[in-house]
């Protein structure tokens, strides 16, 4: 089907994706986790297979210290998470994507979704430009205490041109 004007083919996303409390069962401190038996969290392989087979990027962004690449690859490859890249030493702050907006505003471009901790990824569907969250009856039986999910584009509005001084 011939394309019409404007209109882009859809460009796979990047998932940035945190490791503990996200992907495996937040175990605590980093002694108990790199002795503990890793344990997945509901939802996981079948959303990362589904973002594979779309040609997103994945990339997991962890706060565990560089000391502890070689057991989290471990603990990874136990799970069966087939990743692109694996950036330690992320800290424990606030994790904040910053990215330019496209100039034929073909959506929001920099996306974040906070989900409670061990809740899994259960739900989220993620479509160029959109991410959507569905909880459905059977989840929320299941797991009555997983929390509010947050989702959104962070958008700041200020003045059109930087303060002077500044570069
Ligand atoms: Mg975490």
């Amino acid at each position: 089907m011939a394309m019409e004007r404007n209109e882009r083919p859809e460009v796979p996303a990047c998932m940035l994706l945190d490791i503990d409390g996200t992907l495996l069962h937040h175990h605590g401190s980093p002694d108990v986790v790199i002795k503990a038996v890793p344990r997945l969290l509901p939802g996981v392989l079948i959303k990362m297979a589904e973002w594979a087979r779309a040609g997103c990027r994945i990339i997991l962004v962890t706060g565990r210290r560089e000391c502890m690449r070689a057991v989290t690859e471990r603990h990874l490859e136990q799970c069966g998470i087939v990743y692109d890249q694996l950036v330690m030493d992320a800290g424990t702050g606030t994790r904040i994507l910053v990215n330019d907006m496209k100039p034929n505003g073909d959506g929001p471009t920099a996306v974040a979704v906070n989900l409670p901790r061990n809740r899994g990824l259960y739900g989220i569907s993620v479509r160029p430009g959109e991410v959507r969250v569905e909880v459905s009856e059977e989840y929320e039986r299941e797991y009555p205490d997983a929390g509010e999910v947050i989702v959104g584009p962070c958008v700041i509005r200020g003045p059109g041109s930087p303060p002077a001084g500044t570069h």
